[in-house]
């Protein structure tokens, strides 16, 4: 790219170096020059660093002074280290790339959609609209591949697109806003190790705190002139009290998840759960409970598939101009029947009961029902 200069009008080249992130098709925010990323949304994310934090900060200066001078030095220690990696895991879990699997090409949106285009059938009666499924054998197993229209891609096995982030993720498990990021293939590990040390440092924090007051109890006799001399305290037993039990809980709920190799999107949708009486096995369990979490948490890392801090070339610019062209009309309707109300969010996109024109393949439909899946709500976690 290059621009008139101002003093000669000669063509002056452009040194201003484009990276990749900067024209990005999904809606993730990036820092450091692409170098990080997360969802577009952040702010229950930073509650949570708040709540993390405040309630660590108010336990070490008011409960460990005492606490190391008459229990043992080693408390303050051992807070501080389950707090920093309470924190590290959290923050590795929100500026990871999830997995977010990149945006057929134009030329490949074009080869994908004249390989599932009917022709020649539209005036039938009997007309059904194209397959836009495909499917694969693992390990035996019959596996059906979805084709996303925002994406133009047929997703990979596990795999399901994200409507706030507005990208399909490898393995997606499920979007949290209080991590403020997907939850995926390449995340999840951080997301199970942050969940197990907040598990953790609360269940700690909070007997600490606890032992904290029964010491006074027994110093004061008195429970108003306890909660006068530590109110602090107090406010920190509430906090652990209220929140220890969903933290605890879903640590529990995704070791069971790790142990069985299955993500939350396909527990909440019964993806391996006996259906007419047949049974459905994982097929991506490795058998045992040993090798599942071994190859979840301990698994070679793959690399991102999103070369964000690439430079974009003119080629390159090109293409993404052809992508932000306006979409396919059917994209439209899924985008916006992808988010339901109050919080819940759909793992896959639903066209239930369309019964308008709409074009696929850039041939008019009418009067047609669609039903790709029954919406699943995720909650949000
Ligand atoms: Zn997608
Ligand atoms: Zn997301």
């Amino acid at each position: 790219m290059n621009l008139l200069c101002c003093c000669c009008g000669n063509m002056a080249p452009n040194t201003r170096i484009t990276r990749k992130w900067e024209l990005f098709a999904g809606r993730n925010k990036f820092y450091c020059d692409g170098l990080l990323m997360s969802a577009p949304h952040t702010g229950v994310f930073y509650l949570t660093c708040i709540l993390i934090t405040g309630t660590s900060a108010l336990f070490f200066a008011f409960d460990c002074p005492f606490l190391a001078t008459r229990i043992n030095p080693i408390i303050p220690i051992v807070g501080a280290v389950l707090y920093f990696f309470t924190m590290s895991s959290l923050l590795r879990t929100t500026f990871t790339d999830p997995g977010v699997i990149p945006r057929a090409s134009h030329d490949e949106a074009a080869y994908i959609e004249k390989q599932i285009e009917v022709p020649n059938s539209l005036n039938s009666p009997t007309y059904r609209p194209p397959p836009r499924t495909k499917e694969v054998l693992v390990k035996g197993q019959t596996v059906k591949l979805k084709y996303c229209f925002t994406c133009k891609i047929f997703r990979p096995p596990r795999a399901s697109h994200c409507s706030l982030c507005d990208n399909c993720v490898d393995r997606f498990d499920h979007h949290c806003p209080w991590v403020g990021n997907c939850v995926g293939k390449r995340n999840y590990r951080f997301f199970y190790l942050f969940l197990v040390s907040l598990a953790f440092l609360a269940v700690f924090i909070f007997s600490c705190s606890v032992t904290h007051l029964v010491l006074l109890m027994k110093a004061e006799q008195e429970i108003f002139e306890v909660i006068k001399k530590a109110p602090f305290t107090v406010i920190v037993v509430f906090i652990c009290f209220f929140s220890i039990w969903s933290v605890i809980g879903l640590a529990g709920f995704h070791t069971y998840l790790t142990t069985s190799d299955q993500t939350t999107n396909e527990d909440l949708k019964g993806s391996f759960s006996s259906k007419g009486g047949q049974r459905s096995i994982n097929p991506y369990s490795r058998g045992n409970i040993c090798l599942n979490c071994c190859h979840i948490l301990c698994g070679p890392m793959t690399p991102s598939l999103i070369d964000r801090r690439g430079i974009a070339t003119d080629d390159y610019i090109l293409q993404m101009q052809q992508h932000s062209s306006p979409r396919h009309p059917l994209s439209d309707v899924m985008s916006a029947s992808h988010v339901g109300s109050s919080g819940m969010v759909t793992a896959q996109p639903v066209i239930a009961g369309v019964s308008t024109g709409i074009n696929v393949g850039g041939n008019d439909i009418k009067n047609r029902l669609y039903e790709e899946e029954t919406p699943i709500a995720l909650r949000i976690w």
